[in-house]
């Protein structure tokens, strides 16, 4: 094997290359990447950098005499538009074409868009260039409408309001994070939103993007209602960057489906947000788009094209920054598994929650309890039996300080500098009760939890 191309150099491509030097491989190796930037880290652009607290740079992942170690041939602004496998080449948009051994996909998704897309004052968030010219744009004390309340939005209205802007977040379904932890975690996160300002609109649909000169001047709900919007950001998830390899003969459905060893034909790979692979830790076939999973699985591919053959089969684990409280979850979150709480208590703003799903412990989540959420992930990698917690309470509307209020009840009283609970005097009739219903059904996750 004396050529090697990665396509995609972001968090996994990155990873895949530097994994290959570092074992020693030492053929001649191509990393192209549609975006112009040096590689750089998308977490944070939806966190410090669009609240300014980072300046675009500290984003970067590597040094340029980093990537020059690398000793690659580094195509960056140089988009991939079809795979030849019988040939073994990658076609260029500049018409030229990369010859391979052995390749790697790793093109990670494209935001979802609507018609209205392109008008003035409506954002996508996915690249750095999104985050500099969204940040730029929340200057000034606009009116901000996030459409969708997933990791993304949700993540950008907290930045929004850190920023102290008047911030609505329209969701279709009952509760914000819905897919990824289910109704009842979903309530806290609505509740953490409404606790912090942000009015959150559950249960509406979209209809359609206001507009007037060429600029977007506020969103029209299902419901007939509109709201006035300065700038609207959307954040409808994404789809698997696959474009490129259609007729390539690749197996694409949900991103490209590869075996268990993250192989989708011989000698050609995926890593990332866009591979599709069964996770036989958890017999379930799956496609992450987490930061740490990217890293992970190009670390595992490269070692399959050196000869590991061995199977990636982790426990996933992702995070999640709002104001001043951090979700993290390890594990997969099935729609119908059952949760239990195992550790401290909502009405606290600090807590760790368990999945069961099948009779094993599945997934656990904390809410600014890194160290509790760690210990138990344990759990998850062990498969422990579920009945291990049958006797733990469960997240009933008694036990959030949301259920509390709903039940007509006195909140716990808090300890100074406890993230609930801290609702700014001047924001307290931005809550909307009638937001506040189905927040305690029963629990639907998906294990893939789209940002
Ligand atoms: C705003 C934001 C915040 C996030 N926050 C978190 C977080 O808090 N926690 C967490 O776990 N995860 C988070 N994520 C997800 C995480 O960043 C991704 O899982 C990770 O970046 C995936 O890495 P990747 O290399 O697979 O894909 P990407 O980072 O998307 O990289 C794919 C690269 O391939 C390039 N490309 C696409 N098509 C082509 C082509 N045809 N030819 C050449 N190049 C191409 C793209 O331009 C891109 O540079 C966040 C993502 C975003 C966007």
């Amino acid at each position: 094997m004396k050529r090697i191309a990665v396509v995609g150099a972001s968090a996994a491509g990155l990873t895949a290359a530097e994994t290959l030097r570092r074992r020693g491989w030492d053929g001649h190796l191509t990393v192209i990447g549609a975006e112009s930037r040096p590689p750089y880290d998308r977490p944070p652009l939806s966190k410090q950098i669009l609240t300014g607290a980072w300046e675009p740079e500290r984003a970067t992942l590597r040094s340029l005499s980093d990537l020059a170690r690398l000793r690659a041939d580094l195509r960056l602004g140089q988009r991939a538009t079809a795979l030849d496998i019988p040939g073994r080449g990658v076609r260029l948009a500049n018409g030229t074409s990369v010859g391979f051994d052995a390749l790697v996909i790793a093109t990670g998704v494209a935001p979802r868009r609507l018609p209205g897309s392109d008008l003035a004052g409506v954002h996508l968030l996915r690249t750095l260039d999104d985050a500099i010219a969204l940040r730029a744009a929340l200057r000034g004390g606009p009116r901000v409408v996030v459409v969708g309340a997933g990791f993304l939005g949700t993540e950008v209205a907290a930045a929004a309001r850190a920023m102290s802007l008047e911030v609505t977040v329209i969701e279709p379904r009952p509760v914000p994070m819905q897919r990824a932890f289910g109704d009842r975690i979903g309530a806290l996160v609505a509740e953490l939103h409404r606790d912090h300002g942000t009015r959150l609109r559950c249960g509406v649909t979209l209809r359609r993007l206001r507009r007037a000169g060429g600029r977007v001047t506020g969103v029209e709900l299902g419901d007939g209602t509109t709201l006035p919007a300065d700038v609207v950001v959307l954040a409808l998830g994404a789809t698997p960057a696959t474009g490129w390899l259609e007729g390539s003969g690749l197996r694409l459905g949900d991103g490209v489906e590869c075996d268990a060893n993250c192989r989708a034909a011989p000698g050609i790979y995926a890593a990332g947000d866009v591979a599709s692979w069964p996770n036989a830790h958890f017999g379930t076939r799956m496609r992450l788009e987490h930061r740490m999973n990217a890293t992970e699985q190009a670390m595992a591919v490269a070692g399959n094209l050196l000869g590991d053959a061995a199977p990636f089969a982790p426990v996933p684990y992702f995070w999640t920054d709002q104001y001043d409280t951090r979700i993290q979850a390890y594990g997969i979150f099935p729609p119908d598994a059952e949760m239990r709480i195992v550790h401290g208590d909502p009405s606290e703003g600090r807590f760790a929650a368990a999945y069961g799903h099948r009779g094993r412990v599945v997934g656990v989540l904390g809410w600014n309890a890194p160290r509790q959420v760690r210990t138990l992930r344990r759990l998850v990698v062990d498969r422990a039996p579920w009945t291990a917690f049958a006797a733990t309470r469960a997240l009933s509307p008694a036990a959030s300080r949301h259920g509390r209020r709903a039940q007509g009840t006195r909140p716990r009283p808090r300890r100074a500098g406890q993230p609930l609970g801290r609702t700014p005097p001047q924001n307290r009739g931005l809550n909307n009760p009638a937001n506040r219903r189905g927040h305690i059904a029963s629990g639907r996750e998906t294990d893939r939890a789209a940002r």
